[in-house]
This record gives C-alpha cells, structure tokens and sequence, in this order.
C-alpha cells in the first residue's frame, strides 16, 4: 500500500475520506475533537507540498437531509484545529460540490456535507462513488473508524482513481496493530476484560499464536470461575460459553500462553453505585453478590506480569469503570501498563470500551497507542481484512 508519504501532492486536489463524527452538543458545539486533531497531519502534508485537501465524512446516523446532522456545524472548528479557513459546500455530489472543488486552488481545503444524507453511502453504490471520484486526483483514506464499513466512500471510490494514499492516521492504526501481533519484544501480554466471552472469543483465538500472557479481567472472568466449579453467586455468566472457556484454558496450554485469571473480587450486593462491597476470593462469591471488579491481590498478580512485559495490548476493561467503587482495578491496570510503557514497552488501547476508560482516567499521554477506532480495531484484533484497507491494496 502506498502512504501519503509515497507522494508529491504539488498542485493536486487530494479526496480526503476523514473520520468526522464528532459529538456535537445541544447547540451543535463539537465536544470531543480528537478525530479532527487525527486529520491535522495528512491535511499539513498535502497543504505544505502545494496541493488542496478535499474533505468529506459522515456524522452521525441521518435518514436522508437532516441539518442536525450538518458538517456546517464544524466548519469553524476545523477550520480552527487546522490552521486554514476551511471552505464549506452543502453537498458531497453534484453541479455545487463540483464547482467548488474545481475552485479549490493549492494551500485551501474543502469540506463536503454529510456523505449519509444520501443512502447510497452505506449501500457502496458505484454510480455515487463514481460521482465523488471525479472530484479529485488522488484519494486518501483516513477514516480508520470507518475502514470496517464497505461503504462508497470507503471502499467503492478507490476504484476510480489510479492514485490512492493511506493517511497518515490509518497508517498509524495499522502500523500499531502490527507492531504488537507481528512483535518479537517480549514477552507479549494481551490484557483482555469487558462484560462477555462471547464478544472477545475471537479476539482470543486470533491472537493466542502470537502472545505469551493472556490476562483476564471485568465480566467474563466468572464464565471461567464457574467452568472450573468455583461458586460465583449473582455475577455475570455465559452458561453456554463454560465449555468454551475450558476449551481456551486448553488451548493456551497447548500453545504455551500463560492465562492469568482473577485471584479475588471486589462483590456488590447489586449493581449500583452505592452498594455494599466486599472482598472475597474469586471462587468463593455468595449468592446475593456479584463480582463488579478485580480485587488488590489480582491487580498485585497482573502488576507483576505487565511491567516485565515488552509488548502489551489492552482490550476492555477490569471491571464496571463507570461506577466508582468498581474502577480501582481499571485504573491500577492503566498504572502498571503506563509503568512498563515509562519503561520502553510499546503498549496498545484499543477496541470498544477500553478507551473510554483510557481518556476518563488520563493514561491518554501514558500508553504508547489510543486506537481511534472501536469496531475497526477490534475487527483487525480478530483477525478479520478491513474492506477499506483492502481496496487500498487493490
Ligand atoms: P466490552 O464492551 O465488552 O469491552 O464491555 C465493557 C463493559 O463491561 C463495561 O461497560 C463494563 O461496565 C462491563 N463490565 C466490566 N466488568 C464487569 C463485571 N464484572 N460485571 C458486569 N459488567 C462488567
């Protein structure tokens, strides 16, 4: 796959698809503008080599026009995370969309309107596609929270250009990921937790060939627990995943990764906030409780792994993060991965939950990779080829 890198962009108006789903407020005021600040470096590169940027994304979940929905409502906020007056045109295809983009001259950018306000984005229709092809020379794509999706334009428009470009965002994405499955730093410690086995199942049998440590946190601990005859009370179980989990416990012996379950609990006697708690030994959870987070012994145990660790990638989190009394073995976590990151691990947080938890704590700046996108990374930690990278390769 060619970068942007690969290219001078000297009087060429670059199709940039960007990740621009912003959370937009009450008063249609952008809140969290990392996924613009992720844009900022393709945008400089194509702007400081003398070419235009042409900037088109989703936002939101539109049927059809809906000015809710409007990429007007960041225009200002680009324009100001950019550094450049960012031009505005309120449709993504025809006569108005390509005049504007024609009268892009070198050194401005160009942001279209809302690709869903026509449902032809996310069918990949090709006569769409096409019609957004002709608006640049060279496309690039961006958008690695999208690269899942076989959308238009994602996936459909790299057809109709001979020129195509991963941005520098996607290539980061990429490159992180591979640094940690294709890693000869190790040990490698994958740090797994979240509510269900089910959803992670595949994660776990993708990456089993490639880690040394697999340490298990949050809700899908007590399927373990009970697979192996321990009392878990009122916790959260998979019932029809206990022979799964004896299956991976079997598995990671075969293939000589070492799992690392849970030694206690912190239990509640409900799922609140303002619960008792207690804490008790993981297999020894009377009925009437349930195990929300992983309790000092545990977090004392995990330390330990992961600060010997090279490599770490963390996927979900310790426990119920969202409410305070259960977020301490989260955030002890965090501490030990930030420990080993201090101490030259490269560490990974990404797919799903997990970064929320990594931003609500601050380990933002302390981990070496924040993945921007929670479905797309996890569908590459699953081992799955992301359509909008593939047609990239094409
Ligand atoms: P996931 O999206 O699979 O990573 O799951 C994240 C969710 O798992 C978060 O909302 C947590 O509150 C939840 N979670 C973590 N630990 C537990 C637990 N012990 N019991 C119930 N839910 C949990």
């Amino acid at each position: 796959m060619k970068t942007i890198s690969d290219y001078n962009f000297k009087d060429k108006k670059a199709l940039i698809r960007v990740d621009f789903n912003v959370p937009l407020n009450e008063q249609q005021e952008v809140g969290d503008t990392s996924r613009i600040e992720g844009a900022k470096p393709t945008v400089d590169k194509i702007l400081n080599d003398g070419g235009s940027a042409i900037l088109m994304s989703h936002l939101g979940r539109p049927k059809g026009v809906d000015k809710k929905n409007s990429l007007r409502h960041i225009v200002a906020k680009v324009s100001e995370i950019l550094g450049v007056d960012v031009q505005f045109v309120d449709e993504c295809v025809g006569e108005k969309a390509q005049q504007a983009a024609r009268n892009l001259k070198p050194g401005e950018v160009l942001l279209l309107e809302n690709l869903r306000f026509h449902a032809e984005e996310e069918k990949g229709d090709v006569g769409f596609a096409k019609k957004l092809a002709t608006l640049g020379d060279i496309y690039v794509n961006d958008a690695f929270g999208t690269a899942h999706r076989a959308h238009a334009s994602t996936t459909i428009v790299v057809n109709y250009f001979k020129e195509k470009a991963v941005g520098s965002l996607l290539g980061k994405e990429i490159d992180s990921l591979e640094k940690v499955l294709g890693s000869s730093e190790k040990p490698v410690t994958a740090v797994l937790g979240g509510a269900k086995v089910s959803t992670k199942i595949t994660v776990i049998e993708n990456i089993f060939d490639k880690i040394d440590h697999l340490i298990i946190g949050g809700g899908m601990t007590y399927t373990f627990t009970k697979a192996q005859g321990g009392e878990i009370g009122d916790s959260l179980v998979e019932e029809d995943k206990l022979e799964l989990a004896l299956e991976i416990l079997r598995k990671a012996e075969e293939k000589g990764v070492k799992i690392h379950l849970p030694k206690d609990s912190v239990i509640a006697d409900s799922f609140s906030e303002d619960a008792s708690t207690k804490i008790v030994l993981v297999d020894e959870i009377p009925d009437g409780w349930m195990g929300l987070d992983i309790g000092p012994e545990t977090v004392k145990k995990y330390g330990e792994v992961l600060e010997k660790s090279k490599t770490i990638l963390w996927n979900g989190p310790m426990g119920v993060f969202e409410m305070q009394p259960f977020a301490k073995g989260t955030i002890a976590v965090g501490e030990h991965i930030a420990a080993a990151t201090k101490k030259g691990a490269f560490s990974l947080v990404g797919g799903g939950d997990s970064v929320a938890a990594v931003k609500q704590f601050g380990f933002e700046d302390r981990v070496s990779y924040v993945s921007t996108g929670g479905g797309a990374m996890l569908e590459m930690l699953e081992g799955k080829s992301l359509p909008g990278i593939e047609a990239l390769k094409r």
